[in-house]
């Protein structure tokens, strides 16, 4: 019997991994590839929210777990994921400018605001009223990490690619077993994959469709992150990613003409040099109506867990909220109030 079966591998499940290979679990993953946000996502860690200079929840402990998190994978993988990457805050304005440096004496944001308006010295990048510096700030390629966690996994034969069948489920108390996998518990990390998931569909998640191009410039030569009305990451050489867009009704990943005009105009605004489109794509991001995580113990299977509800950020989220959820399940710890899936029980289920 093995300690836990996990069903998608996405940020949330290889976090999940990670937190029982370095308990000495034993677990079997199973996931298919029917959702794409965390390999599409732009993989950004910045512990501030940009529109309104502000922190992140709980943003700090997750960006502390964060670091040795990606650098323990990191190693396992034999593989770099973690990019420094300097976060820019385009200012539109000279009140933006005056906000900026009335958050950089506020609590908690001092650490991570710098208080020099840097000056633009890019030709190719209209920014008048110059930048905001946010500091510890990267990127992790999510991408890379996925692929190269589910080479792992099969070579340790840990891995089944396919979709859950619920009908093949079976609930015991002691146990649950699926086809010839029998283990303690279960764990469901399956994105916006959840809306099928009969156990825990009842949870209010929506889905925020995200897209984002990659431009070919070879004469924008800029290393820096920029966040205006859209970011403007450095990808590989003379590559960059650019978005990325919320919608809310279409729920394919598919790529539509509609975003790509949309990211084409906001980055006309923002650069001034010749570039060439040559990637798009698209995901569905997990959100959750309060914007808080969704994990926990189901209500009425005892071995049953949920991990979700990242949103979009789900790379500093992971670590956080798979450990909080391990210290649940191993150690009958509380879970922070603010993302125990408790807050919902009352209204779906009675006593
Ligand atoms: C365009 C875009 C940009 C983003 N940028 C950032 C960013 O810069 N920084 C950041 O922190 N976050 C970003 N995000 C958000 C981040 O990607 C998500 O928070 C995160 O990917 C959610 O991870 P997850 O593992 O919960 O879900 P997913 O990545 O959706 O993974 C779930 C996995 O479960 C599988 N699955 C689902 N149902 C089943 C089933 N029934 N059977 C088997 N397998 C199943 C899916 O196929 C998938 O492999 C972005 C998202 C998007 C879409």
């Amino acid at each position: 019997m093995l300690d836990y079966l996990i069903v998608g591998l996405g940020l949330a499940g290889v976090s999940f991994c990670e937190q029982l290979e370095s308990s000495g679990k034993t677990y079997k993953v199973i996931s298919d590839t029917s959702q794409t946000s965390s390999i599409v996502a732009g993989g950004l860690y910045n512990p501030v929210i940009l529109k309104r200079f502000t922190m992140a929840w709980k943003a700090k402990e997750q960006l502390e777990l964060s670091t040795s998190f990606y650098a323990s994978i990191e190693k396992k993988l034999e593989l770099k994921l973690n990019y420094k990457l300097p976060v820019l805050r385009r200012f539109a304005s000279i009140e933006e400018q005056n906000l900026w440096f009335e958050a950089c004496d506020k609590t908690g944001l001092e650490d991570f605001l710098s208080p020099k308006l840097l000056k633009n010295t890019n030709s190719g990048i209209d920014a008048p009223f110059g930048y905001g510096e946010v500091l510890g700030t990267g990127r992790i390629d999510t991408a890379a990490m996925i692929s190269k966690y589910t080479t792992y996994l099969l070579s340790k034969e840990l891995f089944w690619q396919e979709t859950f069948d619920f009908e093949a489920l079976q609930m015991d108390s002691e146990y649950v077993a699926y086809k010839t996998i029998k283990a303690k518990c279960i764990v469901f990390a399956e994105g916006y994959g959840l809306k099928k998931n009969p156990f825990f569909k009842y949870l209010p998640m929506t889905s925020t469709k995200g897209e984002y191009l990659t431009i070919k410039a070879p004469e924008l030569n800029e290393t820096c992150a920029i966040k205006s009305s859209i970011f403007l990451i450095p990808w590989e050489k003379d590559l960059y990613r650019v978005g990325a867009t919320y919608k809310w009704k279409d729920i394919t990943n598919l790529p539509t003409e509609e975003s790509k005009i949309e990211l084409v105009e906001k980055l006309d605004a923002l650069i001034q040099c010749d570039y060439e489109v040559v990637d798009q794509v698209a995901g569905i991001r997990p959100t959750v109506t309060d914007r808080r995580p969704l994990v926990g113990r189901h209500p009425v299977q005892d071995n049953m867990f949920v991990l979700n509800g990242f949103g979009s950020r789900g790379v500093m989220i992971a670590p956080f909220a798979s450990e909080q959820l391990l210290n649940l399940m191993e150690r009958n710890e509380a879970l922070h109030p603010e993302m125990d899936i408790n807050r919902f029980t009352k209204k779906h289920f009675k006593n």
